[in-house]
């Protein structure tokens, strides 16, 4: 069992002085953090499956993210790039236009956190097409600010009680073949608005998430961004793929796209891309991210220079790391232990995800959504000293999101962690 003094006695000045709107999963205060490893205010270590909700692809403090980050502290730390510019900032633009899949001219900009990128992809797209509507899917997650809330396709507890919405944002089914949503009762689900809600030339975007996130890790099949393609193609809308919870290497290749046949018109990207420090990006073809006038874009923090000298990092150990590689490997060994969790705990429905965005969703034996046993599984492999984090509609399903660069001795320490707390809930 874990200690648990230090750690209550911040918790109980925590909730005298933290708003509760501010969530928080557990009651372990971190003091220290490693790869894959994070110790808390009493000592204790917990093998990080977080990751702090997919930022840490290349692990806490990577010796190369460090080393990059303390150069550049020693030469200098804010000019604002809208004032003094930097060449790292330019050098990341010149290597993520390179990198985002996609056989035309592409330009970037730098913000600091996923929900600015989508922000300012919107802002893009409207002043490119002139029109103001945005349609995004149900399960989404786009962030906080009032047009990604407005974005997300989540009511409780991303929207409960901050209404009006923004206007002119629409939702329609994501496909989920669990759930009974195929890819076809998408397009019938647009048709209809186009027909009933919405002109399609009054579309500026339709934003989706190659893999939705905190929707459940819902894999977009590759049908769905083809004919999402065409259709944006028919009627001039601007196709934006939200990779901030997929990219850099999660699922196995660089940015999730790339393993689809189309490419979107933009991408933003966040979390991973810093290694544990705020950036943020959208990148996307060069005369659509042209279309706001200078000074349309951009803010203090934007690009950085110690989130630029992170991503730089960061892209330099994905390559020399072969961090997709791992990914795939790391996820097909998961995938592997789930499924011989799966052999005594039925109530596991599905398991899936490409490369290590790998997550289960749990389902009772009526077909109801079991967020009662994703939670108490969560608890107990907490209560081992593994960190986990549930997502979904329904809140049913466990994501696991370890470093790509976790070592193999915690891997396999963590998964007899998680089958020791299986077979407790299970009381097998
Ligand atoms: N888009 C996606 C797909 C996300 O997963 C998140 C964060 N979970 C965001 C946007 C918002 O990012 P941030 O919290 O950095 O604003």
């Amino acid at each position: 069992m874990l200690k648990k003094t230090a750690n209550s006695e911040i918790e109980a000045r925590r909730k005298k002085v933290m708003a509760r709107g501010v969530g928080v999963m557990t009651d372990h205060y971190a003091t220290r953090a490693l790869n894959s490893e994070i110790w808390d205010a009493d000592g204790n270590r917990l093998i990080d499956f977080a990751s702090g909700i997919a930022v840490l692809n290349t692990g806490h403090r990577h010796p190369r993210v460090m080393q990059a980050v303390e150069e550049q502290l020693r030469a200098f730390t804010h000019t604002c790039h809208q004032v003094v510019p930097y060449e790292n900032y330019v050098h990341l633009a010149e290597r993520l236009t390179d990198a985002a899949p996609g056989d035309f001219d592409k330009k970037a900009i730098f913000v600091t956190t996923g929900a600015e990128a989508l922000e300012n992809a919107v802002k893009i797209a409207r002043a490119h097409t002139g029109r103001q509507a945005v349609v995004t899917f149900h399960g989404a997650f786009h962030g906080r600010t009032f047009m990604t809330m407005s974005m997300t396709g989540k009511v409780a507890p991303y929207k409960a009680g901050f209404g009006p919405m923004m206007p002119d944002v629409f939702h329609v089914p994501f496909p989920n073949p669990l759930h009974g949503v195929s890819v076809d009762d998408c397009f019938r689900a647009l048709d209809g608005l186009f027909k009933s809600d919405l002109e399609p030339s009054r579309v500026a975007a339709i934003v989706f998430e190659p893999v939705q996130g905190e929707g459940g890790f819902n894999p977009a099949p590759a049908e769905f961004t083809t004919r999402l393609r065409a259709l944006c193609d028919e009627h001039g809308i601007v196709m934006i793929a939200d990779e901030v919870q997929t990219g850099f290497a999660r699922t196995g290749s660089l940015l999730a796209m790339d393993r689809h046949e189309v490419a979107a018109d933009m991408i933003t990207m966040a979390k991973s891309l810093g290694g544990g420090f705020p950036i943020a990006a959208v990148v996307g073809r060069a005369e659509i991210m042209d279309a706001p006038a200078p000074g349309g874009l951009g803010g203090t923090y934007g690009g950085n220079p110690l989130g630029i000298a992170a991503a730089h990092a960061v892209l330099d150990i994905i390559r020399d790391e072969d961090l997709c590689a791992r990914a795939e490997d790391l996820g097909a060994r998961l995938k592997d232990r789930l499924r011989a969790i799966q052999g005594f705990m039925p109530e596991i429905a599905d398991i899936r995800g490409p490369g290590f965005m790998v997550a289960i969703e749990l389902m009772h034996a009526d077909g109801t959504p079991a967020p009662d046993l994703a939670n108490a599984i969560r608890q107990e492999a907490l209560s081992r000293g593994l960190l986990l984090l549930t997502c979904g509609v329904h809140g049913n399903v466990i994501r696991f999101l370890a470093p790509i660069t976790i070592p193999d001795d915690h891997f396999d320490e963590a998964m007899e962690m998680l089958q020791d707390a299986a077979r407790a809930v299970k009381g097998a």
